[in-house]
């Protein structure tokens, strides 16, 4: 089973979760302190936990399928939100299909579908780039990928890191892209902010952005031909960002290849 906890608000933790949990024979985790925490209060006692942080993650496929070979049921989690996305979990599930285990989700918190979902701009088509590369030619290529992707990206960071990841952000997609900045999501000190990444970089720089957060980058603009409806759901979400009829105009003219006066009128037309 692999079951999602709180990314930050207990109160997310589901009944199913609970239930996954204290129906495990085994719980494999990153940290069993943080495991033990939540176990606590979910009020599930004596249960065997082992620690399987990402550096070990290989080395405990054996011992995984030796349990399951057991028939024990085994409950995966991570110490925050759902595992196997930029957390340990993919391995250890890779290799239980293999050998023709099931495998169930519990689903629930997610960081990237939180910061998605209240960002305001498209989820139809999205695409999750987990952490940028941290240096060298596979950051700049990946950055150089992230400029082109007509689709949302969805961007882990760490705080030290926002900074220098919105300015190379910005640096690769234009200061004018819109870009949702999700910080502490269900957290007493959640913020979503919105606005250009230029403003983004800007403000990071400024001071160092504190709590775990979530960058949200609109898509790049597309090779197909502008009809007034693509036209319009780009403003939508631009102006939905915050963002005034003219800003909103002038960033999506450039990003869609349209004439200004064109993205204008429409924009005052949606307003
Ligand atoms: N597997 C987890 C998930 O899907 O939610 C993510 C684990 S990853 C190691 C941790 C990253 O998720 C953080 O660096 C941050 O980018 C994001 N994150 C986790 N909790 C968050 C929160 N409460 N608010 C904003 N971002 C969060």
């Amino acid at each position: 089973m692999v079951v999602a906890t709180p990314i930050g608000n207990l109160g997310d933790l589901s009944s199913r979760a609970v239930a996954a949990l204290r129906g495990a024979d085994v719980i494999v985790c990153e940290d069993t302190r943080r495991t033990r925490a939540l176990l606590s209060h979910a009020g599930v006692t004596g249960k065997r936990l082992v620690a399987l942080p990402a550096p070990r993650e290989a080395s405990g496929v054996a011992q995984l399928v030796a349990w399951l070979g057991e028939g024990k049921t085994v409950a995966l989690v991570s110490d925050a939100g759902t595992p196997a996305v930029s957390d340990p979990g993919a391995r250890l599930v890779s290799a239980a299909t293999c050998e023709g285990y099931r495998v169930e989700a519990v689903p629930g918190p997610s960081a990237l579908l939180a910061a998605l979902v209240v960002s305001g701009l498209a989820t139809d088509r999205f695409c999750f780039e987990g952490f940028l590369p941290r240096k060298g030619a596979e950051r700049r290529a990946r950055l150089t990928s992230v400029a082109a992707e007509e689709r949302t990206t969805v961007l882990y960071e760490a705080p030290p890191r926002v900074a220098a990841t919105l300015a190379d952000l910005a640096g690769a997609c234009g200061a004018g892209r819109a870009v949702v900045v999700a910080r502490e999501l269900t957290k007493r000190h959640e913020e979503v902010w919105r606005g250009s990444l230029g403003e983004a970089a800007a403000l990071a720089a400024a001071a160092e952005p504190r709590g775990e957060h979530v960058i949200v980058l609109a898509g790049g603009p597309s090779t197909e031909p502008v009809d007034d409806d693509r036209l319009d759901t780009a403003l939508r979400q631009h102006m939905s960002a915050g963002m005034s009829a003219r800003d909103a105009a002038r960033v999506v003219a450039e990003k869609l290849a349209v004439g200004r006066r064109r993205a204008y009128e429409a924009a005052l037309r949606l307003r």
